[in-house]
């Protein structure tokens, strides 16, 4: 398999809580990879340590072939890894092409994307562009978040629970829009809770549990043991 990330043994802490011991998980090139786990788990910290928003304590993470422990937020935008947090964080009193353009900064404007790629990719953001984010759906928030996102050119996508709060139709906007970025082209690692929307668009998923990997499996192997799953989610 060829990783494009590469988490190894990471340990982080919060203070002198640990919140991830020894987590290794890999995210093979051109995949949508899930990271499912109930509240409190260990799944923010994971991406946001990725991401270089927190430092880990211990372990490594590569990525693209180079090691990126450590490296800040706004150097690892640049080599092509995007975070989309959790809660959506758009500028809500911004329009949604004021929110896109804000975001093509991250990247240096040269080098990010096309407006009308966005547009093309995201027809409903175009209806929209004029539009104040903050007086959207929640659903086209999310979407936003994930275009803002595409905006800065990533090899990779990190999403954090985009399905958060809101309804089942406006869930299956956002899951559509992350399809529509893993198809043209983007490796995914997707956070989520909502294992049942998350795993058939997977092609692979860990499940973490108090900050360690409990199993991974494609959706076909973890569907083996469903009990599993829906312990560790809360669901049962
Ligand atoms: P959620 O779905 O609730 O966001 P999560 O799986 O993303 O959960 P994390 O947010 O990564 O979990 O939290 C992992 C652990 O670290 C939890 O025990 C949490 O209480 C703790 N934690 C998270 N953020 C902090 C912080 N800023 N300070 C102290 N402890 C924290």
């Amino acid at each position: 398999m060829s990783s494009i990330l590469s988490v190894e043994d990471l340990d982080v802490r919060y203070g002198t809580i640990p919140a991830l011991t020894g987590l290794s998980l890999e995210v093979e090139r051109g995949s949508l990879t899930a990271l499912l786990g109930a509240n409190g788990a260990g799944k923010s910290t994971t991406l946001n340590t990725v991401a270089g928003l927190l430092k880990p304590t211990g372990g490594r993470v590569t990525f693209d072939g180079r090691d990126i422990t450590g490296l800040s937020a706004h150097r690892t935008v640049r080599r092509g890894l995007a975070l989309v947090p959790e809660g959506r964080l758009v500028v809500s009193p911004l329009t949604v092409l004021e929110n896109l353009e804000l975001s093509s900064f991250a990247r240096g404007r040269r080098r990010s994307a096309d407006l009308d790629e966005v547009w093309e990719l995201f027809p409903r953001l175009a209806e929209r562009k004029k539009q104040t984010a903050g007086l959207m759906s929640g659903g086209e928030q999310q979407m936003l978040a994930i275009a803002r996102a595409w905006m800065t050119k990533p090899t990779m996508v990190l999403l954090d629970e985009p399905s958060m709060g809101l309804s089942p139709a406006l869930v299956d906007i956002v899951f559509e829009a992350i399809a529509t970025i893993h198809a043209a082209g983007a490796t995914v690692l997707l956070v989520e809770q909502n294992a049942s929307k998350a795993l058939p668009i997977s092609d692979h998923a860990y499940l973490i549990h108090r900050g360690e990997i409990l199993s991974s499996g494609t959706p076909a192997e973890l569907d083996q043991d469903p009990d599993l799953v829906a312990r560790h989610l809360g669901l049962d």
